[in-house]
């Protein structure tokens, strides 16, 4: 695997790449890699002749100090992963490297402004602006991303659409623990204690689904995930919403059920998860 840490050397090695019959497909990523980016790296390996995986933690995206100095880094181990699992390209630069003191920001309208958008102000802009920088510093054919993170999927998408980025946008479904719990590298901070507790999340969205496509009111069922999360010890709900998948504003009508998501955000000992499901097909 070649490993960059600058942006010319890894500009001028694709640049010798790239030709009618070689595609590069782009896997962006903050590291601390589990099996969900593992999954994002065989998606695009199996589409590209060239895979490029990036690992930054990228300080804009994040609107919480602590956040960001606590979040996980494991480069090393990191790189034994993409190895073993053949991503030939690794992008591993500095802040030095992505930003030079000057700093563009973004606005996504309605749909900044709902979700991970309310709680996290600035979020959004900060990874429409270091997935632009990778954008431009890659050129990818193809560029892949998690369900998990669903409504940055939707952000880059604007994104992609409003700067006509010549990039095609992969969505990979959410990997999960046996027990449900999705993948995260924040779950390196949980306990196994807590890993149980981190449970409520998946288990709301499941039985949520399953209540919603019987007919029972989002409202109601939301007003008791809300019951529950102040019941249980260690789980402190920030969100829990129903959508519409496209606009993610919320979802009223319920003839339009089957375009729903629900979403849900939660701190467990502190430590900040999300995850989602749709309701288009029964689990
Ligand atoms: P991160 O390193 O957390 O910024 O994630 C990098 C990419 O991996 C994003 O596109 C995420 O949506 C995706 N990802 C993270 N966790 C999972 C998961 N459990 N399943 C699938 N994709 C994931």
């Amino acid at each position: 695997m070649e490993i960059f840490e600058e942006i010319e050397p890894l500009r001028a090695f694709l640049q010798g790449k790239r030709s009618a019959l070689n595609s590069i497909g782009l896997v962006p990523t903050m590291g601390a890699l589990h099996a969900g980016h593992l999954a994002l790296i065989r998606a695009c390996k199996a589409e590209n002749e060239v895979t490029v995986s990036s690992i930054y933690v990228n300080p804009a995206q994040f609107n919480n100090q602590t956040d960001l100095d606590k979040y996980p880094r494991s480069l090393e181990a990191d790189i034994e992963m993409l190895k073993a699992e053949g991503c030939q390209v690794l992008f591993a630069p500095q802040d030095t490297e992505m930003y030079s003191g000057k700093s563009l920001t973004f606005d996504f309208g309605s749909l900044d402004k709902v979700l991970e958008g309310e709680f996290r102000p600035g979020h959004f802009s900060g990874v429409a602006l270091v997935v632009s920088k990778l954008f431009n510093i890659v050129q990818p054919d193809r560029a892949y991303f998690g369900q998990k993170d669903y409504q940055q999927f939707q952000i880059i998408n604007q994104l992609k659409e409003e700067l006509k980025f010549p990039v095609e946008l992969h969505s990979v479904p959410i990997v999960r623990e046996k027990s449900g719990l999705a993948l995260s590298s924040r779950n390196q901070r949980l306990s196994d204690e807590n890993k149980t507790q981190a449970l409520f999340l998946y288990h709301s969205l499941t039985d949520a689904k399953d209540q919603i496509l019987n007919g029972v009111p989002f409202a109601e069922i939301k007003s008791e995930v809300e019951r529950r999360a102040k019941q249980n010890r260690g789980v402190q709900l920030e969100y829990f919403e129903l959508a519409n998948k496209n606009t993610l504003q919320p979802l009223e009508d319920l003839k339009d059920i089957h375009n729903g998501i629900i979403l849900i955000a939660a701190f467990v000992n502190n430590v900040r998860l999300i995850d989602n499901i749709l309701l288009e097909k029964k689990r």
